[in-house]
């Protein structure tokens, strides 16, 4: 089943008096199971792309679905209901809460949703991930990389169907940011979600599945 799909989606900014097409009309699909990379220009529409995908923001026109459902048209309380479900996000920064340790950060999880921690699930994506032993540490007192692959686990922890990265490597060294995208191509076979990865960083496509290029709003398939 697909996993996320786009029905003839477009986004437009009003800036003054111009009219910005951040995303032009956009036909698109993904299943579970497949890594996806896109690739293109800062301010070519991708972080638009990826925040309509996962319920951040609405299109202007046309249908998102998720696992089938509609989900684009939603009153905002159901939207971030199926996000917080369906929806795991990696951003650039990790966004690791500073106050909170490494175990913690996956502890929240269980907070806004309000159930009892499973401690067992989170240990064993920390394990997973080759940070377990850094549990009492704060984000400050741990690397880029360690804080991504935190940011990975946390996003894996309420097993959602979609992983939605947006420059996941940016702030990485070259080494540190394969072994991350080493782990997200690894992650998606074995738990068999469908990810997008956005990224300027061609040399990381060759761990995806299918590679798109972003350019001035219009999303185009290319052979990898
Ligand atoms: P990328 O992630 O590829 O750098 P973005 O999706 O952030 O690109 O932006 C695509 C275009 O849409 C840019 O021209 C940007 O200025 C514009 N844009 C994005 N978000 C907004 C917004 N909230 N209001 C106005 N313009 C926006
Ligand atoms: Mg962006």
């Amino acid at each position: 089943m697909k996993a996320i799909e786009f029905i003839d989606v477009e986004k437009n900014f009003q800036d003054g008096d111009e009219q910005i097409s951040a995303l032009k009309k956009t036909n698109f699909s993904v299943e579970k199971g497949s890594f996806t990379a896109i690739i293109g220009p800062s301010g070519s529409g991708k972080s638009t792309f990826l925040t309509l995908a996962g319920g951040l923001q609405t299109p202007s026109a046309g249908t998102i679905k998720i696992n089938g459902q509609s989900f684009s048209s939603e009153k905002e309380k159901t939207r971030s209901a199926i996000r917080f479900k369906e929806i795991g996000f990696i951003l650039q920064a990790s966004n690791l809460v500073p106050f909170l340790s490494i175990e913690k950060q996956l502890k929240l999880v269980d907070k806004v949703k309000k159930e009892k921690a499973n401690s067992e699930a989170g240990n064993q994506l920390l394990e997973q991930l080759g940070v377990a032993a850094l549990k009492k540490k704060y984000p400050d007192e741990i690397s880029g990389g360690e804080r991504q692959r935190v940011a990975i686990a946390r996003a894996l922890y309420n097993d959602p169907s979609v992983i939605l990265a947006d420059e996941p490597t940016a702030s990485l060294d070259t080494d540190k940011a394969f072994e991350v995208v080493k782990i997200l191509a690894r992650e998606t076979k074995e738990k068999n979600k469908a990810t997008i990865m956005v990224t300027h960083d061609e040399r990381l496509i060759e761990y995806c599945d299918q590679v798109y290029v972003m350019k001035d709003g219009v999303l185009e398939s290319r052979n990898n």
